[in-house]
């Protein structure tokens, strides 16, 4: 079985800046990690490969050469062979750009048998690089995934809804994305952390692509962002004082003040 994560390197904050002139995030200066999403959809690749012998397992990402870190964590994790996909031509593409780099990517890689990706990077937060992935690829998605199971042959997920889950059985090749609750991401293991660091990295430009130069970069990305910012933090909120019965009387008061109730 041959399986290919796609793989974020992100800031590890939530509070990400946007440069005003551009509309792009600013990463400078902001420590990377591996997407936690993204480090699911590799946990769950690594427990299809230690179940069934003969797996192979392919990280792939888009960025830039600092991305170099993080894919070798997840060889460290346990990942066979790692692809980063880096030119200037590729910068400041936005979510649909993306997609089209990654799917080349993913088509020059060859065979596979299902796509890994999170539900939704950090950063960005869009969670729409994976379903376009798929789309780009022309093969089925489930989103949302917090179980994943085969047995002879047949690819079965749970695929989380606000109140319960669906179970669907899923022809492959087809692409996932995983939720935090697929599973426990393992740590780097020692041993591997070593070897990962004498694994060479496929890098490809542009170039190596089978990728028109116009469906990539910053001019051929569709999305314009007119304003970003980060919410104010809620107050505290109303404290009521006095007995427990003589808070919920003021805080009927209160509530009917506002017509709540
Ligand atoms: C105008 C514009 C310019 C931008 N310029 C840049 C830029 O220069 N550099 C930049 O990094 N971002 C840039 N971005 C942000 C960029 O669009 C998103 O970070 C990126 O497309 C992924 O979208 P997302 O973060 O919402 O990912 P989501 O859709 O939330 O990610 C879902 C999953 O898709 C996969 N995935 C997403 N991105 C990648 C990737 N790069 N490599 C591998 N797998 C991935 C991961 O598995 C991830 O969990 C720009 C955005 C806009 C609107």
């Amino acid at each position: 079985m041959k399986i290919i994560v796609c793989v974020k390197q992100v800031p590890d904050t939530a509070e990400v800046k946007i440069d005003p002139k551009t509309g792009t995030l600013i990463r400078e200066g902001v420590p990377s990690i591996l997407n936690p999403d993204d480090a699911n959809a590799l946990e769950e690749a690594l427990k299809i490969k230690d179940k069934y012998e003969g797996t192979n397992v392919s990280v792939v990402t888009m960025g830039p050469n600092q991305a170099d870190v993080m894919l070798r964590e997840c060889l460290a994790m346990g990942a066979d062979d790692a692809y980063l996909i880096s030119d200037r031509a590729f910068a400041g593409s936005d979510t649909w750009a993306t997609s089209n780099a990654i799917a080349s990517a993913i088509r020059k890689i060859g065979e596979y048998d299902i796509v890994f990706a999170g539900r939704q990077a950090i950063d960005g937060d869009t969670a729409q690089v994976g379903p376009q992935i798929s789309e780009k690829l022309d093969i089925p998605q489930v989103t949302y995934v917090e179980k994943c199971s085969i047995e002879n042959g047949e690819l079965t997920v749970n695929r989380q809804l606000e109140d319960g889950y669906e179970v669907i059985k899923v022809r492959t090749p087809a692409l996932l994305t995983a939720v935090k609750e697929l599973n426990s991401p393992r740590y780097m293991a020692a041993d591997k952390i070593f070897e990962a660091y004498k694994k060479p990295i496929t890098v490809w430009n542009i170039n190596d692509l089978d990728v028109n130069p116009e469906v990539v970069g910053l001019k051929a990305s569709p999305t314009r962002v007119f304003k970003s910012f980060t919410p104010d933090p809620k107050g505290k909120g109303t404290m009521m004082k006095g007995t427990p019965s003589e808070a919920v009387e003021q805080l009927l008061v209160n509530l009917k003040q506002k017509h709540i109730i």
